[in-house]
């Protein structure tokens, strides 16, 4: 269920263009980190 909800929100950034970049930060999310959790909204070092 809350996986389906940040899926839910990232196919919603990806609407708005915002997808890739971190909420907490603004940077760009690295690419290794998307491709372990792409429905994550935030970079590497906001998240941990
Ligand atoms: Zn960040």
């Amino acid at each position: 269920m809350d996986e389906l909800r940040r899926i839910d929100a990232a196919l919603a950034r990806l609407r708005e263009g915002s997808y890739g970049y971190c909420r907490i930060c603004g940077d760009n999310i690295a690419d290794d980190w998307l491709d372990q959790r792409p429905a994550s909204p935030f970079c590497k070092s906001c998240a941990l």
